[in-house]
């Protein structure tokens, strides 16, 4: 009778670090602390970094517990110069819609429209994603938050360095935090490899999901490069991959 609990322990174990293994590789570091019921809380001793359970690996793991509010983080930022793009940009693009929204959507870099109206996608590409979510996904744009990995135009619209995406990071997850998102829509591999981790092969991993910080991530194609394929194909699968994000942000 011992020996079959033994052996059911550490299947049970066994199959609960795999699913460790699973998150950590997705990208989850820590999960949202569930606060005790009342009498128990009154008698717990505060953790250390409370408000998370932090697994094994946490690369670049934020100060996740308090929520800041967009206007906080975006004080934060400044006048930023902690990156060369500073000196090429007409002004800094930090983000644009509901401050609450279930669906945050995330891009590379400010194109040359976004750089002079300090607003993210309102470019060609900008308008394929509006008419997505308004007429693809029946939803208001203002309704959703929009934002991208660095928030200064690179150079002729290159792909960021990695050194301008560090600089900019603790920004980007400062606006995951304050926005709470229950869906992120990375578009494009620069986002998708940023927010899973490792190198994405986009057409690959497009449509499946996987998670940063605990929060849901689905990625799918960059509405620059549908604008360039355009092909029925290729609308129908980024339908399909709005369409799964919009239904679990629901749940
Ligand atoms: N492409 C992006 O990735 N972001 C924008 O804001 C505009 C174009």
């Amino acid at each position: 009778m011992e020996g079959a609990i033994a052996a059911e322990t550490r299947a049970l174990l066994a199959c609960a670090r795999a699913w460790l293994a699973e998150l950590v590789e997705e990208g989850v570091d820590a999960f949202p602390r569930v606060a005790p019921p009342p009498a128990a809380a009154a008698t717990a001793a505060p953790a250390a970094g409370a408000g998370q359970l932090e697994l094994a690996v946490a690369p670049e793991a934020a100060p996740a517990a308090e929520r800041p509010t967009l206007a906080q983080v975006r004080e934060q930022l400044g006048e930023c110069t902690r990156c060369r793009l500073c000196e090429g940009r007409t002004q800094i693009v930090f983000g644009d819609g509901d401050p609450q929204a279930a669906l945050m959507f995330i891009g590379e870099g400010p194109g040359e429209t976004e750089d002079r109206r300090g607003l993210p996608f309102v470019g060609r590409a900008g308008e394929l994603l509006t008419q997505m979510i308004e007429k693809g996904l029946g939803i208001p744009r203002r309704d959703v938050y929009i934002c991208n990995i660095v928030k200064c135009r690179p150079p002729g619209n290159r792909t960021p360095l990695s050194d301008e995406v560090a600089s900019c990071r603790p920004f980007l997850d400062g606006q995951i935090a304050a926005v709470q998102p229950r869906v992120i829509i990375a578009l494009g591999k620069p986002a998708a490899s940023l927010l899973l981790g490792r190198d994405v092969a986009i057409t690959r991993e497009r449509g499946t999901w996987h998670a940063y910080r605990g929060i849901p991530v689905m990625p799918t194609f960059h509405p620059a490069f549908v604008l360039r394929q355009y092909t029925a194909e290729n609308r129908r699968l980024v339908w399909s991959d709005l369409k799964a994000a919009l239904e679990r942000s629901r749940l």
